[in-house]
């Protein structure tokens, strides 16, 4: 007889107790005590905090904060914490800073920090018309946003601006509202979309459609970080590393799937920085990717070129909707201490510390692959990965991954064998 297969239909489980959820998915997979007891052991965020921060928690995963050194930004020098599963993302970015570092480091800069949100319209006849109806009420619109949020009003946020745009679609013309929206050190969500569904009941009745979605738009291209930076030609590595750098940025531009990797090589550096921070990396990941495809077509998210001296200079434009309060930010001890740590005091500053360490990556990523290729760096740290899922502990692991970069196989069958090796010759 089959062994009954145990039913996912937990009624109640997000009402439950932590403890008695991590029972009931113990029971549910199997887990031992062991693993139990891993689930329970929440790390450097209290469990009590961590189930007020999302729903059906039952357990932390602890993702390593590595400092990137060497970076002046604005004249600053600051240290970054970045937040990372992935090997040598860290060092790729200590590395840039160090070689533009005696030439001044970063400089960046910002739109603003407005967020857009929108309304949409539909079951309009005679949308143009609608359009218009719209507009005319800005100011009956400024107040009912205004209205929402007397503390973003009181710190110099608020409404600041209307778009109403009439787009085509499957479901026939629709009418879009954008409130746009000054929500200074937040990034904003909750406050803009408290505002759009406020004003949506009016929309309709000033229209008479129906309105349906009333959300944030995560193409927050009214809030562009920026930041720009010149690398010395001698401190690269000479006139021939620059021109491959170049030929590898130009790829990127030209073709899609290599602008894809490059740019995830970028929100390597950013996400980090904005996960340390307890901010919202899919917020900011769907915003880059937006905006690398806004002419159309996929491309580069930096841009390089080469100075009339020589020298390597890279510019990085994306939207940055990060703020120092709301979400995680304040809640998590550790996003607290990364921004304390940084020292900022504005989402600005924030969003174009982020943005550097985006063009510092991307500069490491575009030398290393126009020179040695990303294979022996990343081996190095890789194999000390391979040696940990081989087993080894201590002092094993660094030993086991120098035998297994020095044989150039890091694989795990190789690290079993070696490790075995390793254990009979000690
Ligand atoms: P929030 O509502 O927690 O905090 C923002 C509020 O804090 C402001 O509205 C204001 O009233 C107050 N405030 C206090 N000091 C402020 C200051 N110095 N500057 C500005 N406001 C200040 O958070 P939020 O920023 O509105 O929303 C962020 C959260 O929303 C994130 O957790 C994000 O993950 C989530 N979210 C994202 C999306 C999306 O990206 N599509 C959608 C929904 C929710």
């Amino acid at each position: 007889m089959n062994q009954a297969t145990p039913s996912s239909r937990l009624t109640g489980f997000h009402k439950q107790s932590v403890a008695d959820r991590i029972g009931q998915v113990s029971d549910f997979a199997g887990l031992n005590a062991e693993e139990r007891a891993l689930l329970a052991n929440t790390g450097n965020l209290p469990q009590d905090l961590a189930n007020h921060l999302i729903d059906s928690m039952i357990g932390n995963i602890n993702i390593p904060v590595g400092v990137a050194t060497n970076m002046r930004i604005d004249g600053r020098d600051v240290l970054v914490p970045m937040a990372t599963e992935e090997s040598s993302v860290v060092a790729a970015v200590c590395n840039a800073g160090r070689q533009c570092y005696d030439n001044g480091g970063f400089i960046t800069s910002m739109s603003g920090t407005r967020m857009i949100a929108q309304i949409q319209l539909v079951d309009i006849a005679d949308p143009e018309h609608a359009r218009i109806r719209i507009l005319e009420r800005v100011d009956e619109i400024r107040a009912i946003c205004d209205e929402c949020d007397p503390i973003l009003i009181k710190l110099g946020g608020g409404f600041r601006d209307l778009e109403v745009r009439v787009i085509d679609s499957r479901s026939g013309p629709m009418v879009i509202t954008h409130i746009i929206v000054d929500t200074r050190d937040a990034m904003g969500a909750n406050a803009v979309n408290t505002m759009a569904e406020k004003l949506a009941p009016s929309i309709a009745a000033w229209t008479g459609g129906r309105t349906y979605l009333r959300i944030l738009s995560n193409l927050a291209d009214r809030r562009l970080a920026r930041v720009r930076c010149v690398w010395p030609v001698e401190a690269i590595g000479g006139a021939e590393v620059r021109d491959g750098m170049m030929l590898a940025y130009h790829f990127a531009e030209a073709d899609p799937y290599r602008a894809a990797t490059h740019n995830k090589g970028i929100m390597n550096g950013i996400s980090a920085v904005v996960m340390a921070t307890g901010n919202d990396t899919r917020a900011v990941e769907a915003g880059a990717h937006a905006y690398a495809a806004r002419n159309g077509r996929y491309t580069s998210l930096t841009k390089w070129e080469v100075t009339a001296e020589g020298h390597l200079a890279g510019v990085l434009e994306l939207p940055m909707a990060v703020g120092l309060v709301g979400g995680a930010t304040k809640v998590h001890p550790m996003a607290r201490l990364a921004l304390k740590m940084l020292g900022v005091t504005s989402a600005e500053q924030l969003a174009g510390i982020i943005t550097a360490v985006g063009l510092a990556q991307n500069f490491a990523a575009l030398r290393v692959l126009a020179t040695t290729g990303v294979q022996k760096g990343h081996m190095a740290l890789h194999a000390h990965n391979i040696a940990m899922m081989a087993g080894a502990v201590g002092g094993e692991v660094d030993a086991l991954a120098k035998v297994l970069v020095a044989g150039g196989k890091v694989r795990i069958d190789v690290a079993e064998a070696e490790l075995k090796k390793l254990r009979a010759a000690a």
